[in-house]
């Protein structure tokens, strides 16, 4: 059995010290699939008795198999369904390929960018998790092996332009960390159109971490017009959902309402996303809507 230090007597423990130190994660492991210290973090995939295959980076899951669905689907669709006609898309991480799965359903995008940093990534994905990479041969997709936040600074800098950005990294320690940045959104901010929309994994949720949810809201509220918090709800990431921020470059963009719903089998192609939960992951319990939308 290959060994891991966040396995033990059969168990993945999810731990973060810097976030929640008194909570973990666990996950009974049927078969340690693979493990390496890459260039750039520590990869892990292993099936697990319940959830399927699960990818591991930095000891911390970034999906299962059995409820993906749930961060793939919304993290792609309430930006692109929010905006009236995306063509040009760009995902910056996203390895695995679940969000390209997501964003060549719709049949208005032309052109989908991914800037992955990690090449096993990508091809422990296509051996391990089928179901998400299987958008990499597709026409429209174009796939470029760089870090994100150059590649976006280079963008920025040549004046391209992006209808919908989808940062779908992994958290900040390691090599995501400048995604958590002004810097970064200023560089989203330049690399959109003008009815541009942005959506970011926050890495963290109301019951996690609420003050740095309102830190980094407050960073993106400082560039972007239109910043919002909504969240997706899934079993295996701490406390059972994950919170995304979307950002509008035009002030009179509703993020919170779709201006598209979806076709009859486009909606039969997906098992999350809806025209209804699009609106709610908006709704904040009070204790969190007074801190983060005072
Ligand atoms: N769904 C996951 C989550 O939030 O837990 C994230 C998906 S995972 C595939 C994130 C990807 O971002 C990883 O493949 C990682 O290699 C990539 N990544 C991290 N830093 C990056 C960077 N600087 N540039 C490009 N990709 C990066």
């Amino acid at each position: 059995m290959i060994e891991h230090p966040c396995i033990k007597d059969g168990w993945f423990r999810e731990v973060s010290d810097k976030y929640f130190p008194g909570q973990a994660f666990t996950l009974r492991v049927e078969k340690v699939l693979y493990h390496e210290k890459t260039e750039f973090q520590d990869v892990l995939v292993f099936k697990s008795t319940d959830y399927g295959n699960v990818l591991v980076l930095d000891g911390i899951i970034q999906v299962s198999e059995r409820d993906e669905f749930a961060y793939q689907e919304m993290i792609s669709h309430i930006p692109l369904y929010a905006h009236k006609s995306p063509k040009k898309i760009l995902v910056i991480g996203g390895g695995d390929g679940g969000v390209l799965r997501e964003v060549v359903k719709h049949s208005c995008v032309t052109d989908a960018t991914l800037v992955e940093i990690d090449p096993t990534v990508i091809e422990l994905s296509k051996k391990y998790l089928p179901n998400m990479a299987c958008s990499f041969n597709n026409p429209k997709v174009n796939v470029k092996l760089c870090d994100g936040f150059k590649f976006l600074r280079d963008v920025a800098a040549s004046g391209a332009k992006y209808d919908v950005i989808i940062t779908d990294s992994s958290d900040p320690e390691g090599p995501a960390e400048a995604f958590f940045q002004k810097e970064y959104f200023e560089l989203l901010y330049k690399a959109l159109n003008d009815d541009g929309i942005v959506i970011a994994q926050a890495s963290e949720n109301v019951w996690l971490n609420l003050n740095y949810l309102k830190t980094l809201l407050e960073t993106a509220r400082s560039v972007f017009p239109v910043s919002e918090y909504c969240y997706t709800m899934l079993p295996t990431y701490t406390s059972g959902q994950l919170g995304l921020i979307a950002c509008c470059k035009n002030p009179n963009t509703n993020i919170v309402q779709p201006s598209r719903v979806p076709t009859e089998s486009e909606q039969a192609n997906m098992r999350y996303y809806n025209n209804k939960i699009h609106s709610a992951a908006f709704v904040l319990p009070t204790w969190a809507r007074k801190s983060l939308n005072p």
